[in-house]
């Protein structure tokens, strides 16, 4: 199978540099705000500052995808004599957690590294974090090629299921799974 470039961008989080002044969640909800810019909301973020001041923790974290299950991580880490939990870490939007829920809906919010209109030329959380605590990495990775589905192959595999199990089973077994999805 033949391989293609894939570009991976990622936003490097340097936790020294953090002092929590929240910028980052600022500038986000301002851009992902409809209109525009017409208001900030940190609850609306796509990156979240997970802060104790007390214990001097500023951990920013960004949206990754939806999950509708939780998990089971409950672990410690211990980093610099500083306790987190791995919650703290997860990028997720998950039904135990309020962070990365738009708050009006409950729909979950994901990072999209800003590629919105007007294009940025870096994630605005970058170009807003003075401190640089955010830095944006761009690399190239390989990965297979998704061979493209073909009509007449998804034909010839249904023909054969429905010779082998016969039609109203391959019927009953469909309708079964579009009701689960
Ligand atoms: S803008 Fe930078 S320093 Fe401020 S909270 Fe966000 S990541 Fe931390
Ligand atoms: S890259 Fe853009 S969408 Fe993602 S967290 Fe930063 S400001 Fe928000």
């Amino acid at each position: 199978m033949s391989k293609v470039k894939k570009k991976v961008k990622v936003i490097k989080i340097d936790l020294d540099k953090c002092n929590g002044c929240r910028a980052c969640e600022v500038i986000c909800s301002a851009f992902h705000a409809t209109p525009k810019y017409s208001n900030n909301n940190p609850a609306r973020s796509r990156i979240r500052v997970i802060h104790d001041p007390l214990r001097d923790i500023y951990l920013p974290v960004y949206a990754g995808e939806y999950t509708a299950a939780e998990c089971m991580g409950r672990d410690k880490y211990v980093i610099d004599g500083k306790e987190y939990s791995e919650c703290d870490f997860c990028r997720a939007s998950c039904p135990s957690r309020d962070v990365f829920k738009e708050p009006d809906s409950g729909l979950p919010l994901k990072c999209d590294m800003c590629e919105d209109d007007p294009a940025q030329e870096k994630p605005l959380c970058v170009q807003w974090c003075l401190n640089d605590a955010l830095v944006y990495e761009e690399t190239e990775v390989e990965e297979e090629e998704k061979k493209e589905v073909k009509q007449e192959d998804v034909e010839i595999g249904l023909e054969s299921m429905i010779d082998k199990y016969g039609m109203q089973k391959v019927l009953e077994t469909v309708a079964r799974m579009t009701k689960k999805s």
